[in-house]
């Protein structure tokens, strides 16, 4: 196994890249090695740096998709058409480097919270992965009753993680706590059984995502969530704020907890 190569007195560590996995022609994961030194908490985002030919380096912001106890680093990322930082990062193989700040980032967590009975985990696309994160961390699953992750996309094939998430009931660390999560695909651009197919805004609006999840939005029992798309976000937040939710801050708490990933 390739080492994390530690480069001094630099803001960031080199890091290897072990594994890629196409799931389609603009959508992978990969995984790394670990920084010895890199804690992170579930829902955060590391800042990965790759290097162009001409020897700049482009730094993006990406969310873990591995729980904070992996001894690896895991991520998923879209490939933008013409994006300068994907085009280079889809071009590396296993076993080339890329650069990971020391630093962890991002606010997306769980300590934003006062406890609670539900949680709802609302993401488009990409915006799954800190989900992932927060599934991989038993903090979580014994912080709640009931874990609900709604994930949209265009496309079925989109559905990333799928087998990984449905499969969580044999897991031999999560298996036991897996009764709890609901999981929900929604699809806006084809129709599948099994999955809703709508915006998740006009899902919330019309009550559909409740129905299917048989639990109701309430401002006690239920926090809140949603990462992915800056659109969905906004639209989202209004809707929730309609119904008397609020964006949790330090200096007061609320039920909403929010990452734009553009
Ligand atoms: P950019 O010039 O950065 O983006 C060009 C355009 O591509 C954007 O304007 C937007 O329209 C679109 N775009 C960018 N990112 C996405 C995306 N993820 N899905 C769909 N469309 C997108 N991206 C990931 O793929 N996985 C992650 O885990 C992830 N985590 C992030 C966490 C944070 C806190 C933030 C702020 C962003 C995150 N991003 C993530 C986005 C990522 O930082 C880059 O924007 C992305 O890699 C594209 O880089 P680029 O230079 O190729 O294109």
């Amino acid at each position: 196994m390739p080492d994390s190569v530690d480069t001094s007195d630099q803001k960031f560590t080199r890091e290897t890249i072990t594994w890629i996995y196409p799931w389609t022609d603009h959508l992978f994961s990969f995984k790394t090695t670990r920084p010895q030194q890199f804690r992170f908490t579930a829902g955060q985002f590391a800042r990965i740096g790759v290097e162009k030919k001409n020897g700049e380096v482009v730094w993006r912001a990406y969310s873990m998709v591995s729980g904070p106890f992996d001894e690896y680093l895991e991520f998923y990322s879209i490939v933008v058409p013409g994006g300068e930082f994907t085009s280079e990062l889809s071009r590396l193989q296993t076993g080339d480097t890329l650069l990971i700040e020391r630093k962890n980032h991002g606010f997306l967590t769980l300590d934003r919270f006062s406890s609670s009975r539900d949680l709802w985990l609302l993401s488009t696309g990409t915006g799954i992965a800190p989900f992932l994160s927060m599934l991989a961390d038993p903090l979580t699953w014994e912080s709640f009753e009931k874990i609900i992750l709604v994930h949209s996309v265009r496309y079925a094939k989109e559905l990333a993680y799928q087998k990984e998430i449905t499969g969580l009931a044999q897991h031999e660390i999560f298996g036991e706590y897996a009764h709890k999560l609901i999981y929900v695909p929604v699809i806006t651009r084809e129709e599948l059984a099994d999955t809703l197919h709508a915006r998740l805004t006009t899902l919330i609006e019309n009550g559909g995502l409740e129905a299917k999840v048989g639990i109701s939005l309430d401002l006690d029992k239920s926090r809140i969530m949603l990462c992915g798309n800056p659109e969905m976000v906004t639209d989202l937040r209004k809707v929730l704020k309609n119904r008397g939710f609020k964006t949790s801050r330090q200096s007061a708490p609320g039920q909403i907890a929010v990452e734009n990933y553009w």
